[in-house]
């Protein structure tokens, strides 16, 4: 490996760290159950990490494990996730995806309890009208290849896989924008939920409204605007420096 690479790799380790920490200070660590991954540059059968036994807000350079497609370490001596096989499975079907999040945030495992479809009754919810996908497998634990592999098939050509009773898997072309997608997900589920308990059925533009807005919130540029804004305020708030 050479020096370039290991910068590269340094990068996406510390990218890994601070998307987890933004992760958990906005709620989405349920104890140390989710965890997030990357591909790793030039090697697209390898990818980074969280391990096991620790939240999102613990991952150090140290803690780090890379993995191949087949779900085994390569490098790192932390536990490894059992739920690592959402990921490795994921990469293995998507080479378009160099980001992996799984969560357990509370408002969209309560959405994917509803059967209720995706509506966009707000800008997230534009982001995931009709590219919402529910897996209905199983509430356990996702351990093995298979069940990993039926994850990513039911994933599909989208960025988001619903998992009913249990959370979310999300795929993006990079950490910035996965974690943002996620974010957007957690507030587009609690909006709908609020607005049905309501009473109200919702009420949405026209597709052409929606795709339009979807192409704008999906860009590359905004999701580097989005996520930097975030750690910019967990910063702030948690007292943290750069
Ligand atoms: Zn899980």
């Amino acid at each position: 490996m050479t020096d370039h690479d290991m910068t590269d790799l340094d990068a996406l380790k510390h990218s890994l760290i601070e998307a987890g920490q933004v992760l958990e200070f906005l709620g989405h660590g349920d104890m140390t159950r989710g965890h997030i991954s990357a591909r790793v540059p030039g090697i697209p059968g390898h990818f980074i990490m969280k391990s096991h036994s620790i939240g999102f807000d613990e991952i150090t350079m140290d803690n780090i494990l890379t993995f191949d497609l087949e779900g085994e370490v390569v490098d790192g001596t932390a536990r490894p996730h059992s739920e690592r096989f959402i990921h490795s499975e994921i990469y293995r079907a998507r080479p378009d995806v160099n980001c992996v999040i799984h969560s357990h945030p509370m408002h969209t495992v309560a959405f994917s309890n509803t059967g209720q479809k995706m509506l966009a009754l707000s800008q997230g919810g534009a982001i995931f009208k009709d590219a919402l996908p529910v897996f209905t497998d199983t509430i356990d634990l996702v351990r093995g290849k298979d069940t990993g592999a039926a994850v990513a098939r039911c994933l599909g050509p989208h960025q988001a896989v619903l998992m009913r009773s249990h959370g979310i898997s999300m795929a993006a072309s990079g950490t910035a924008a996965c974690v943002v997608l996620c974010v957007s997900l957690e507030e587009a589920c609690q909006v709908q939920l609020v607005t049905t308990a309501s009473g109200h059925d919702g009420w949405e533009f026209p597709d052409s409204d929606i795709l339009a807005l979807r192409d704008k919130l999906t860009r590359p540029d905004q999701f580097e605007v989005n996520f930097d804004y975030l750690v910019r305020k967990m910063r702030m708030a948690l007292g943290r420096a750069a």
